[in-house]
């Protein structure tokens, strides 16, 4: 299988006919290959999204039929829903189960914009003045380049699609290297769809130098990223050489605080879910739990008994419940952040290592739980990316606060209590862009998702994300012109 670049509406390889080898992270398999693009197919594939949007239909195409095209693409990827479902726990390892869930949410995501294109998007103001109508339109931005990482290659494309071509962007997405698989099939039905050449397209291959030439052209008028930090401080410096408008959705070290008169049963079983779910490989992932001292004892036991449980194994699995992480050194690097909570003196509840069984082909780590840790230890501080939970725990609500806010960064928290008030106080204090409240992870295509501090900037999703693809025009209008008289020469 050697997948092809989609630029201005055909497929085609790498212009130096080079490719990159993606794997199955369950076994370490070679699934294909993709094009490994150059700097050359990014200038091509631009100059392309620059004629389109300069000179072609889309922008100007009327909002119903833009919508119309996005409804069709939903319709299509529900309708090769279980393909794309396998593809993608093949190529990033997640269960099946979470799959299936990701290829529903981005179909609905696809809906959920063409919906919102035709939506009223101007204001009218009342100014001084009432010989003039004074009115705003939205306007797409341009060429869109869009930079995604591997943990939800589908979900991540449609999030930045769906808003981008609805507004009337012609978009560029770029795929994590690791995992290029889904992107093949989503471009496969925007191909049958006739999308005007060079509206929607696609690149593979690493970040430097295809996402970096994008984040640097100056024919390029907007970066959207989701990814690590370091690369988009990057994408941001590169992004200033022609003021390009930036939006980053970077990482997290979020805290989920379970108070003492929570439901203990659903704080244990979604302080698991907020963990464990996708491996870990969850920019939102509730990697810090906060515990009230006094459930410390009776909760603790039970929450590593449950994580023992957890059926770890190949995503393909209908059992399985954790998958694999996606690369041997991504499993490297998450088990030296374990070796590192050992050394810096964090006890090992549970889990902690790989397995000697036949798991050992692929790139398993078991879910696991340090307690005893202290704020200025590593396994605290930074995103560790994987099944790992530090454990922290607190005496007041206050507290509580502190230490879920004694971060650099700030895109999600949890917080579990039967107390109302209390959870309305907290949640207004944590310094982060999503909370939940008895519950963890829900994300909602009509709600603003993005972070606080170092974990991004603006917001996805929702009407924020459809107004970050788009330009805000003033027009005045002047209904009866009136002599001004300000220079005497004039008429
Ligand atoms: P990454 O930053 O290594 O890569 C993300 C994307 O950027 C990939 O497509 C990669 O090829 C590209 N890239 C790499 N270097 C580049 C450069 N110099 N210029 C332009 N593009 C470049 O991140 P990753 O390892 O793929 O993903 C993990 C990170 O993503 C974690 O930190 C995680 O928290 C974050 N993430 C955040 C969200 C969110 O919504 N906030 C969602 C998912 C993942």
């Amino acid at each position: 299988m050697t997948l092809k670049n989609y630029v201005n509406g055909a497929f085609v390889p790498a212009w130096n006919g080079k490719v990159r080898s993606f794997h199955n992270p369950a076994d370490n398999s070679q699934l294909g290959e993709a094009a490994d693009s150059s700097i050359e197919d990014v200038d091509k594939a631009v100059r392309a999204a620059r004629e389109a949007f300069d000179n072609g239909p889309w922008p100007r195409t009327p909002a119903p039929e833009r919508a119309s095209r996005l409804f069709r693409l939903a319709d299509l990827i529900e309708s090769r829903a279980a393909e794309f479902a396998e593809m993608e726990t093949r190529n990033c390892g997640k269960p099946l189960r979470e799959s299936r869930f990701d290829v529903a949410d981005a179909a609905a995501c696809f809906r959920y914009y063409a919906g919102l294109a035709t939506k009223p998007q101007g204001q009218t103001f009342e100014v001084g003045d009432p010989g003039i109508v004074c009115q705003t339109v939205r306007e797409p931005i341009g060429v869109c380049g869009q930079i995604i990482p591997w943990n939800y290659p589908l979900l991540m494309a449609a999030w930045k699609l769906a808003p981008g071509l609805a507004a009337g962007n012609c978009c560029i997405l770029k795929p994590s290297e690791l995992t290029p698989l889904s992107a093949s099939l989503l471009f496969e039905l925007i191909d049958e769809l006739g999308f005007p050449p060079g509206v929607a397209q696609l690149l593979y291959g690493p970040g430097a130098p295809v996402g970096a030439r994008l984040a640097e052209s100056p024919l390029v008028d907007k970066i959207a990223f989701t990814g690590g930090g370091e690369t988009g401080r990057k994408i941001l410096a590169a992004a200033a050489s022609n003021f390009k408008k930036v939006s980053l959705e970077l990482g997290g070290k979020s805290p989920n605080i379970v108070f003492a008169d929570s439901d203990h049963d659903r704080a244990l079983e979604y302080t698991l879910f907020a963990i464990f779910a996708g491996q870990g490989e969850v920019c939102s992932a509730g990697s810090r739990l906060l515990l009230e001292r006094c459930l410390a004892e009776s909760f603790l036991p039970r929450l590593a008994a449950a994580a023992e449980k957890i059926v770890v194994g190949s995503g393909m699995e209908e059992s399985t419940e954790m998958g694999p992480l996606i690369s041997r050194a991504h499993q490297k690097k998450v088990l030296e952040h374990i070796q590192s909570a050992c050394c810096e003196g964090a006890q090992l509840l549970t889990g902690g290592s790989t397995y000697n069984d036949h798991r050992s082909a692929g790139n398993f780590v078991q879910p696991t739980i340090f307690t005893n840790v202290k704020p200025s230890m590593r396994i605290v501080r930074e995103e560790v990316f994987g099944p790992v939970l530090a454990v922290q725990v607190f005496d007041t609500e206050e507290e509580a606060i502190r230490i879920a806010n004694d971060t650099i960064y700030g895109l999600a928290a949890g917080v579990f209590t039967r107390d109302g008030a209390k959870a309305q106080r907290v949640v207004r204090r944590l310094r982060a862009g999503i909370t939940w409240i008895n519950t963890y992870h829900p994300t909602f295509n009509e709600a603003p998702w993005g972070g606080y501090k170092q974990s991004g900037m603006g917001r996805e999703l929702g009407t924020y994300g459809y107004e970050a693809y788009t330009e805000v025009k003033q027009i005045n209008h002047c209904i009866n012109p009136q002599p001004l008289g300000w220079f005497g020469s004039a008429p």
